[in-house]
């Protein structure tokens, strides 16, 4: 049997997982030569290797932060909350440039997020934006990741195993004003304190609480939860036990409500150019960084009445070209979009039509002259702008929230890691 063999299983068995560059390494051409070099195929780049991508714009950022900026003032921190992957554009890119643009925190729902940003060498303190399990204090302590904590069983065994490895606990204490998600009940905050405080190691290093309506039109509830926040942080300054930094605002109450801006704000949806509602859009400008790519597969011409995509909802008028883009539900491209939404073809919006599938989806080039528009030749490989501005035309991530009747978070979360993120 011949030294090189390359049949699977065989390599499969020899090989460890971890480097499935061997795969590569291993096919041997008819010439008995090595068929391909695996250094060369490492330089084929992500946007050569499937033809749809999410293009981030770090400059948005920066702005975005330099806006957020402007609201809070000087003397005040500001947090980039960077969990679910940065909302979808990349948790370590999206943390370093926040960083070199005004921003000192940066706030993650998990563990795991915050140990990412640890091991791209990220030194900027970091906030676990709940309580973590119980068995995951040594990566706290080891990572020196602060969580929020509101359970007198987490603080404890936090502190006595800070204690154990020498080192301190620094936490941030949650209040419960009002959304009735997580935190200790406002009226029993003080408590709390007492009955944790024995634990020297034990670092109360912030308080905050987190508003439900900060970005609703009525306000009443949100005075409530200012009102109760603040008489707790004025319970514990009374009863001798610092605070640390008060911090309360989401993007919503940074660009709305100036008096509850305190030590800190939390950015989030806004540090990626989104409104967090219909009020903020005109008191800042923020720049959107995200956009979706994708580029032509496909092009043909259906016939009148033939039908396209599963379920043939969709009928050819004839006069159109129907082209086909490789991105799908798969990738968040939501199939409830289908046949109500447009992509942009150079500088033009073209209807999506048909359903959308897992992997792929078809829109209409109508190839009729009428009025002043402009006759368009889609070929395949041409770029389509699917989320995003091109010329003139812009369809946004708010234009899919709204038809979805969710919000921009959970759009750009959605855009799936299968498609790149290409930053610009
Ligand atoms: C996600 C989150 C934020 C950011 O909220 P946005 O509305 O996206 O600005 C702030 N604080 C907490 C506790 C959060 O969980």
């Amino acid at each position: 049997m011949s030294e090189h063999r390359s049949d699977y299983s065989s390599m499969y068995s020899q090989r460890s997982v971890k480097q499935p560059i061997d795969f590569a390494r291993d096919v041997i051409s008819a010439s008995g030569k090595l068929a391909f070099d695996p250094e060369k195929l490492a330089t084929i780049p992500a946007r050569d290797r499937r033809w749809a991508w999410v293009e981030v714009d770090l400059a948005a950022i920066r702005h975005n932060v330099g806006v957020a900026r402007q609201c809070i003032g000087r003397g005040r921190r500001l947090m980039a909350v960077v969990k679910a992957d940065a909302y979808g554009h990349g948790a370590v890119k999206v943390a370093k440039t926040a960083l070199n643009s005004g921003a000192e925190y940066l706030g993650v729902a998990t563990v795991d997020e915050a140990i990412e940003l640890r091991e791209a060498l990220i030194n900027a303190p970091v906030l676990v934006l709940a309580e973590p399990p119980l068995a995951s204090i040594p990566l706290l302590l080891a990572y020196k990741i602060m969580p929020t904590v509101y359970t007198p069983e987490f603080a404890i065994q936090y502190g006595e195993a800070a204690d154990a490895f020498g080192v301190r606990a620094p936490y941030h204490l949650k209040i419960n004003t009002g959304m009735n998600r997580i935190g200790i009940r406002h009226d029993e905050v003080v408590e709390f304190m007492t009955q944790v405080s024995f634990h020297r190691a034990l670092d109360l290093v912030g308080t905050f609480t987190h508003f439900a309506t900060a970005d609703c039109p009525e306000t009443l509830d949100f005075q409530i939860q200012t009102k109760r926040f603040i008489e707790a942080i004025n319970a514990m300054r009374a009863a001798g036990i610092n605070p640390g930094i008060v911090h309360a605002a989401n993007s919503a109450a940074i660009i709305r409500y100036p008096d509850v801006h305190f030590d800190m704000a939390r950015l989030g949806i806004s540090l990626y150019g989104f409104y967090p509602c219909q009020e903020t859009r005109r008191m800042v400008d923020l720049h959107p960084a995200m956009s979706v790519h994708a580029r032509i597969t496909e092009v043909k011409l259906v016939p009148m009445s033939e039908g396209v995509s599963y379920g043939m909802q969709y009928r050819s008028p004839g006069s159109v070209k129907i082209c086909t883009l490789p991105l799908g539900y798969a990738d968040g491209y939501r199939r409830e979009l289908s046949g109500r939404i447009d992509v942009i073809l150079d500088g033009q919006r073209c209807r999506q039509v048909g359903n959308i599938c897992m992997d792929q989806c078809m829109f209409e080039v109508d190839m009729r002259v009428y009025g002043n528009r402009r006759r368009l030749d889609p070929q395949i490989g041409d770029e389509v702008v699917v989320v995003g501005r091109q010329g003139d035309s812009i369809v946004t991530v708010d234009d899919m929230a709204n038809m979805l009747g969710t919000v921009p978070h959970e759009i750009v979360i959605g855009f799936s890691h299968r498609m790149p993120r290409i930053y610009v």
